[in-house]
């Protein structure tokens, strides 16, 4: 996999050497009110602040200069202006004088790292100390010059050569930063490199013609170029957060993910990709389409844990909709998936676009149940033989859907990311509980329990991806946020089918009898059975809300108990003999199905206040504190980029990564078949659910 090292091209310099107005501190605002002052004082004249910026970046005397000039002054009376501006400067250094952001954690880095820092301003050198006395910059610099320390002030190259000679560096080794022409000057005639910034003083002069090897419009952008990554760590390796983890690891970021379970992904099921949101009539069409594009990126992202079989969409004669009605958005998906691709050739996962859906009349579909099935089903005909044969197609309406709606496989996502977790070296603290966290100013530091043992550790970004307990890691940092967690269950049943099925939906009002039913074939004659009413995969009591104490719902303690120490049998049977009854009013001889001893289930969290939300946005505290809470697995890239979005803000990542999607990973199918039959068995479940009824 094609991996985002960040640019390396300083990391081999031994010295960096600052300016500093205008590069680390923002003095202008007190330069102008003594220039003001001066002005005022002598000549009984005043300029707005602004106008006065423009003149700052070649010291004292010259800003006195330009002052005077702009004033229309006699430049004979420079020593006495600059005599009475320094008189007030000196008093006022600090009045409105501030650091740009991000000046102490770079120059701490830095330092930590093993750089040496020269300050290297034409300021009176007088002026320099209270100012870093001020904001405790003294301890980085292990060279401060001023303006009388050498003969010649910059743009001369004499105070930077003086700096080489102090540390007995060659030009090559240094670095200058700084946001004047006088900067760039200067480290050119000394030979040095040099950094532009262009969030400082540059009076209009374009610092791209003085040849800086490149210009930063923040200073944290400094970072990346001397190879320090960003400091990310991941609370939770569920789907969102591994990915997530995975994703900036490959960005460059320096990831820890940390994980209370065994292995990654291990939450509440995922059996649908939702790649146009076809199994949920009530949702928005904007939020279909979001699900299509983001399931597109999914499967690009992890294409070993996608089963490549369709699905068949059908509306019972008992519900009150028309199949028509799904027909306007079956169109609508088509031309947008026709769309991704004509923006992108590889964002062409689900087939054909005109083979996105095909409609089958009862008529068809009697034919259908003449035709022999085939092993290895490659057309729509093909995968709806089985369908055709078994289901009572008199309980239908027509037309019955087919549609690339895939499937997604729990085990196989979790191998794919477990390798590629140790692909992109990913730290991992698996069996690793985060127990406290506390703001810092620049972060955040987590503490966990590893191994019995409390440790802590500083990030520079933090992202909550604790799935149904990220209201827990809310409430260790006293932030809040209204969201349900809903606990819901699929039921596992193995059934003797000569036939490879297509996953079928039987539609039906949610929560009622007749809720939706979802029948999800596994290789090995195993099917996952969904039924939307309260006594199969709802729950009465089964969703929690916040309130206004905790970002933490209130959820059953039956359920947390469930999650945590598994169901007792007479419950699994109880309900997974209802899901086959629910299933067999329309696959009749799907009555035989045995029942399996563990269902899949989980708590799923809803960000918000709409629990019928299924495309959901990541949200955040502040620029460093992220929420990954998903609905849908498919929502991951999307939520990973916002995070990317203010990595980039904070000056952390280099704006050309904002949605990279250049995917090159190619892992072992054979690996992750083996890494998700592991899992299956050892989480309780049969190894063939780990396989998948079609690859791509
Ligand atoms: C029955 C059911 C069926 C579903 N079907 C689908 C489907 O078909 N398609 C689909 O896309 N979605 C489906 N979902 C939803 C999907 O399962 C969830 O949206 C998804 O698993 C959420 O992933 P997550 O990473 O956000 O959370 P989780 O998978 O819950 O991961 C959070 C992780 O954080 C860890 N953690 C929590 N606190 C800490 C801590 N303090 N320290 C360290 N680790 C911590 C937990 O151990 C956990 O592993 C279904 C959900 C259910 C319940």
């Amino acid at each position: 996999m094609k991996n985002f090292e960040v640019n390396v091209e300083l990391g081999d310099k031994k010295l960096i050497i600052f300016d500093f107005d205008g590069t680390l501190i923002d003095s202008a605002p007190d330069l102008a009110n003594s220039i003001n002052f001066m002005l005022q004082t002598l000549y009984n004249k005043h300029f707005e602040a602004k106008d006065i910026y423009k003149w700052i970046g070649n010291g004292a005397q010259t800003l006195v200069q330009r002052a005077l000039e702009a004033a229309g002054e006699d430049l004979n009376e420079i020593p006495r202006a600059l005599e009475v501006f320094l008189h007030h400067y000196q008093v006022h250094l600090c009045d409105e004088t501030i650091l740009f952001d991000g000046v102490k954690e770079v120059l701490s880095k830095l330092k930590s790292n093993g750089y040496k820092i020269a300050l290297v301003t034409n300021k009176p050198q007088k002026l320099i100390e209270p100012i870093l006395n001020k904001f405790d910059l003294q301890e980085y610099f292990a060279l401060i010059l001023g303006a009388e320390s050498c003969k010649e002030k910059k743009p001369s190259p004499e105070p930077l050569l003086c700096c080489l000679k102090e540390f007995g560096l060659q030009p090559s080794e240094a670095v200058m930063i700084g946001d004047s022409k006088n900067d760039l000057l200067a480290a050119k005639r000394a030979g040095i490199d040099a950094v532009g910034v262009s969030y400082g003083y540059d009076q209009g002069e374009v610092l791209s013609s003085f040849d800086p090897i490149c210009i930063i419009s923040q200073v944290r952008e400094l970072l990346p170029l001397f190879g320090l990554k960003v400091k990310v760590g991941v609370i939770g390796g569920g789907v969102a957060g591994s990915s997530t983890a995975i994703y900036l690891k490959h960005l460059g970021c320096d990831v820890t993910l940390f994980e209370k379970k065994d292995s990654l992904i291990d939450g509440p099921p995922m059996c649908h990709l939702h790649a146009g949101g076809n199994l949920y009539r009530e949702i928005s069409d904007a939020q279909c389409v979001q699900l299509l594009k983001e399931s597109i990126e999914l499967i690009r992202f992890y294409p070993n844990g996608i089963d490549f079989r369709p699905t068949i969409v059908t509306v019972p004669i008992t519900d009150p909709d028309d199949p028509s009605s799904l027909l306007p958005r079956l169109k609508l998906l088509q031309d947008q998936y026709q769309k991704l691709i004509d923006q992108d050739s590889k964002n062409k996962v689900l087939g054909e676009p005109q083979q996105y859906y095909k409609l089958f009349s009862y008529e068809e579909l009697e034919v259908l149940q003449q035709k022999q099935p085939v092993d290895d089903p490659q057309t729509f005909q093909q995968w709806m033989i089985p369908f055709a044969k078994e289901v009572d197609l008199n309980k239908l309406k027509y037309p019955v859907v087919i549609v690339q709606e895939f499937g997604l496989n729990l085990f196989r996502i979790a191998a794919s990311a477990t390798l590629l977790a140790k692909e992109t070296h990913l730290t991992c603290k698996l069996r690793t509980t985060v127990c406290k966290i506390e703001k810092k100013a620049d972060g955040f530091f987590v503490y966990y329990l590893e191994n019995g043992t409390q440790r802590g550790e500083f990030f520079d970004y933090l992202v909550n991806a604790a799935g149904f307990a990220s209201g827990i890691i809310d409430d260790m940092l006293g932030y809040y946020q209204k969201r349900f967690v809903e606990f819901k269950a699929a039921y596992v049943t193995h059934w003797n089918t000569p036939y490879k099925w297509a996953e079928v939906i039987f539609h039906g009002e949610r929560g009622t009898p007749q809720g939706m039913g979802q029948f999800t074939p596994y290789p090995g004659n195993f099917f996952q059975l969904h039924a939307m009413t309260k006594t199969i995969t709802l729950f009465d009591d089964g969703l929690s809300y916040t309130d206004a104490t905790s970002a933490y719902p209130n959820i059953s303690k039956k359920f947390i108990k469930m999650i945590e120490e598994g169901w007792n049998q007479e419950d699994v049977q109880e309900r997974t003999q209802k899901a086959i009854k629910h299933l067999s009013r329309f696959i009749p001889s799907f009555r035989s199905a045995q029942v399996m001893p563990k269902p899949l289930y989980g708590a799923q969290q809803i960000p918000g206040e709409d629990a019928t939300l299924r495309a959901a946005e990541g949200s955040f505290e502040g620029m460093r504190y992220a929420r990954s809470e998903i609905v849908k697995a498919s929502s991951v890239l999307t939520m990973a980029d916002a995070i990317v979005k203010r990595l980039i803000a904070l000056g952390y990542l280099r704006e050309s990564l904002y949605r990279w999607r250049d995917f090159s990973h190619q892992l072992d199918d054979e690996e992750v078949n083996d890494i998700a039959k592991m899992f299956a068995l050892k989480r309780g479940y049969p190894q063939e659910m780990a396989l998948r009824n079609k690859a791509l």
